[in-house]
């Protein structure tokens, strides 16, 4: 009776440095093919591990300043010395397809997100407690001691925006965690404003239609026009 709208959700996620972001979300993506992650553009040196163009585009500061002038990002912020951008091509291009993107941000960028696409979806990932949260970033032996602190007191800050999100996921566990995660794509896939059209058989239904029709904001995300 009803047909949805072709292109995919758009969902921020952003949580503390360290409190698992990374690992709930590759475990979204196995549990639900329609994930696409959006790779972002950064100033900040490769980690060991780390693929070029997969893990993120790797830029030297002024190439990221490039891309800015050219408008090419979507958003961009400053994070612990480093540029981080989201490439504004392939974000439009995946929801189009019908891809539900996620973007893996920081608040600052979040926050850009949510003036210029306030339908977009913004969840929270917060650590068990500031204790793991400390733990883990000390863990992950990727940093100096004094960038861990930096990153530590930055995630109090972070942590602050809360309220500016739409739903808070507590990762004590990465696969409830992503399971949950799962679950808020399903729920926003229901709301009424996924709507776009409603198959008219009946009287009843061609009623339903012009109800329907006063309540939707049925316009799809422009990238272009942003
Ligand atoms: P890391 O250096 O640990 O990879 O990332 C530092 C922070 O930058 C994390 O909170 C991460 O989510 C965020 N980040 C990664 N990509 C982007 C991006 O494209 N835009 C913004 N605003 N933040 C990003």
């Amino acid at each position: 009776m009803i047909k949805t709208k072709k292109q995919g959700l758009l969902v921020v996620l952003s949580g503390p440095s360290g409190c698992g972001k990374n690992t709930v979300c590759d475990i979204a993506e196995e549990q639900n093919p329609n994930i696409w992650e959006s790779i972002s553009m950064t100033s900040r040196k490769p980690r060991e591990g780390e693929v070029l163009n997969e893990s993120y585009y790797f830029v030297t500061p002024s190439e990221f300043e490039k891309n800015i002038e050219e408008g090419k990002m979507l958003e961009y912020a400053k994070f612990a010395g480093n540029y981080y951008g989201t490439p504004r091509e392939s974000v439009q291009k995946h929801l189009d397809e019908g891809k539900d993107v996620l973007l893996v941000i920081e608040i600052q960028g979040a926050l850009q997100i949510k003036e210029k696409i306030p339908q977009a979806i913004f969840v929270f990932l917060l650590p068990p407690s500031m204790k793991e949260l400390k733990r883990r970033l000390r863990m992950r032996n990727t940093e100096t001691e004094e960038k861990v602190l930096e990153r530590f007191e930055t995630a109090y800050k972070e942590i602050n925006e809360l309220s500016k999100y739409n739903y808070v996921i507590v990762n004590d566990d990465a696969i409830k965690a992503a399971n949950k995660l799962n679950a808020i794509l399903e729920v926003e896939r229901c709301r009424v404003d996924r709507i776009e059209d409603v198959f008219l058989d009946t009287e009843e239904e061609r009623l339903h239609e012009q109800l329907v029709e006063k309540d939707l904001d049925n316009k799809p995300i422009e990238l272009d026009t942003l």
